[in-house]
């Protein structure tokens, strides 16, 4: 008789070991993308494709597959929920996956998002959709031939969103998603019609950078980031990055003259990193140790972002410091100016410059093309026609050219179709914890105007964080919140807010 439990330790050591290279490669892109001098960039390439390869090759590792069958009807998965059941469960998911994909397919996808993706500069810098789409239509039949050999039972979009949103179903993201839509369009449309507009040139105003770095590693630092265990640096696109169990590094971008770019980007990433500093450091590299879904990662950084650090009692803890380091520009502000204007609502062409309200139906409309794309409803010529239309119907703009319009995002042309949805379910998730934080921990909004942020993020490591991956996300929500998800929540919260600023009813 084997040892069941030898067969884990062999288990746990490779991919403890994967999980080290894996970090490596992370240091070194971290390093590419905030300090590595120009001429640097070949060099690094190459130490990067040989790290990729070898992390590659110890993931589809023979002998992962054996051990995985022998571990399957252990004693030590019994526990579906235990760390030993959730990291055989959950590498038995990920191996599957990965038998399941010829070599040759993966190998075209990897080629073709290369094609793609320089088209996509190209395209979007000459605004030339057609030249475009011939690797937008590649692309699509690729994660088609993906979609069949991975299998599915409802939707080929299914095991495409699996990637990104393990064991979510297109059909469950999709209604509450439509719920969203008819909740959302009527109350953005509101407030596109109210005569009610914040000042927002009041934002435009200088804030040097260096008091602009030193204010939100404050603010990131009040709401629970570690900096013992964490970094801020700057780079051109922020990002978060884990570099080892006590190595967590963030990044913002510093505009002199636009406050909310850095700041609010440095509580979004603060809040992934609080996630990441959550997570038990003892199965670093391992699901028990690893976030369970990009939408439940993106919860966490909207909820600081928006939930926390966009609401007033955040501000009357924060605004008098805010003016003391920015008298220049904030001086002759009021609070309640300086809150409106953060809290500005307005409907626009671009994605990742939107506003907590709309950024929820630029979601919608990517949600739904790429499905219907994936289906093969949609032909390729009709696309930059049906995202304009989309735009029209549900934001009341329209794009005046494709590079504002269906070619600003890199996603499709890097291959990740299934990832946008996960962007919404951020926000969703986001609103239904805090919801269910504030039933359980009393009004937050006191503890924040006290400048007290650890009962909510002690609330989340809790209920999230220390979790891994030992619940899938929906478990998650029902765990947490006793119910699953709606877009009831989300809606209630910006209404809270928005009505009373934009006088709605
Ligand atoms: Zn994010």
């Amino acid at each position: 008789m084997r040892n069941h439990q030898q067969t884990f330790d062999q288990l746990r050591a490779h991919a403890r070991d994967t999980a080290l290279l894996a970090a490596t490669q992370a240091a070194l892109e971290w390093d590419e993308h905030t300090k590595m001098p120009p001429a640097a960039a070949e060099f690094r390439a190459e130490q990067l494709t040989l790290l990729a390869g070898m992390i590659h090759q110890r993931r589809t590792d023979p002998k992962l597959g054996d051990w995985l069958a022998e571990l399957a009807d252990s004693p030590l998965a019994a526990e579906p929920h235990s760390e030993t059941g959730t990291t055989i469960r959950q590498l038995r998911r990920e191996h599957d996956k990965h038998v399941k994909l010829p070599q040759s397919l993966v190998e075209e996808l990897a080629r073709t998002a290369s094609l793609a993706q320089h088209a996509w500069q190209q395209a979007r810098t000459k605004d030339d959709y057609a030249s475009f789409a011939p690797h937008l239509a590649k692309t699509f039949e690729l994660k088609r031939a993906q979609a069949e050999a991975l299998g599915y039972d409802d939707s080929p979009y299914d095991p495409l969103l699996d990637d990104f949103e393990p064991q979510e179903r297109t059909a469950n993201v999709a209604a509450v998603l439509s719920e969203l839509r008819e909740a959302l369009i009527p109350l953005v449309a509101e407030i596109a019609g109210s005569q009610r507009r914040p000042d927002v040139q009041i934002l435009a105003r200088r804030y040097p950078i260096d008091v602009q770095e030193q204010f939100a590693k404050q603010a990131s630092a009040a709401i629970g980031f570690s900096y013992e265990r964490g970094r801020l640096d700057v780079t051109a696109h922020p990002f978060c990055t884990g570099l080892g169990p006590n190595d967590c590094r963030i990044t913002t971008r510093y505009d002199e003259r636009h406050f909310n770019s850095a700041f609010f980007g440095t509580l979004h990433e603060a809040g992934h990193g609080i996630y990441d500093q959550g997570l038990p450091g003892d199965w670093y590299g391992l699901p028990p140790g690893e976030a369970v879904s990009l939408g439940i990662h993106e919860s966490q950084s909207r909820m600081w972002e928006n939930l926390v650090g966009r609401s007033r009692a955040f501000w009357e803890h924060f605004y008098p410091t805010a003016q003391a380091q920015f008298p220049d520009a904030l001086a002759d502000v009021a609070l309640d100016a300086f809150y409106f204007a953060i809290n500005d609502v307005r409907p626009s062409l671009v994605r990742v410059e939107a506003d907590e309200a709309t950024y929820n139906l630029h979601i919608l409309i990517r949600f739904e093309m790429e499905q219907a794309l994936l289906a093969d409803d949609l032909p390729i010529d009709d696309v930059p026609a049906a995202w304009n239309e989309k735009y029209h119907q549900y934001l009341g703009i329209r794009p005046p050219g494709d590079a504002d319009g269906v070619l600003q995002d890199v996603h499709w042309s890097a291959g990740l179709v299934g990832y946008f949805p996960t962007y919404a379910l951020g926000n969703l998730y986001a609103a239904q914890f805090f919801a269910q934080a504030e039933n359980e921990l009393g009004d937050l909004s006191a503890d924040f105007a006290s400048g007290q942020f650890e009962p909510l993020r002690a609330w989340l490591a809790e209920k999230i964080h220390r979790h891994g991956q030992c619940y899938s996300a929906a478990e998650l929500v029902q765990n947490a919140t006793g119910k699953p998800l709606s877009h009831g929540p989300l809606i209630a919260q910006l209404r809270a807010k928005l009505a009373p600023l934009y006088g709605l009813n």
